[in-house]
């Protein structure tokens, strides 16, 4: 049995609490406060103590889905971009930038949020960028 204790950051929130992330085998089973971070101080909230279990969730996607015919169903990343980038141009030419919105999210890193609301701003022209901590 392999188990190994790794320090990481947990990723649901801004707040950037540490915590060590246990596996066996190389499989995550368990996370626990770092109690040396002046951040959270050995204290995590639900959501950091749970971090683990999303990761290897049989519900999480891990694919794009397009609604084809009603139904839901897995696609490539080339085709689910391709089907966003058609769908964005065809909705900036008939109604404008502005009526298009972007909404960020504190799951994603700071350099994410970045590029998306360059993107937003320089690519299709529109200020309209939000972010999940205000909704
Ligand atoms: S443990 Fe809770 S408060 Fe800390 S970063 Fe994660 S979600 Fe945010």
């Amino acid at each position: 049995m392999d188990y190994k204790s790794t320090l990481s950051v947990c990723p649901y929130c801004g707040c950037g609490c540490s915590f060590y992330l246990e596996t066996i085998d190389g499989k995550l089973v368990g996370t626990k406060p770092s109690a040396t971070s002046p951040v959270n101080n050995g204290k995590l909230c639900v959501k950091g103590w749970k971090v683990h279990e999303f990761v290897q969730s049989p519900r999480r996607l891990t694919n794009p889905l397009l609604r084809k015919n009603g139904e839901l169903v897995e696609v490539s990343w080339d085709e689910a971009l391709d089907y966003v980038a058609d769908k964005l141009k065809k909705i900036k030419a008939e109604h404008g930038p502005d009526s298009i919105a972007f909404l960020a999210s504190a799951k994603i890193t700071n350099e994410d949020n970045y590029v998306l609301q360059k993107f937003a701003r320089a690519g299709v022209g529109t200020n309209n960028v939000d972010h999940c901590a205000r909704l």
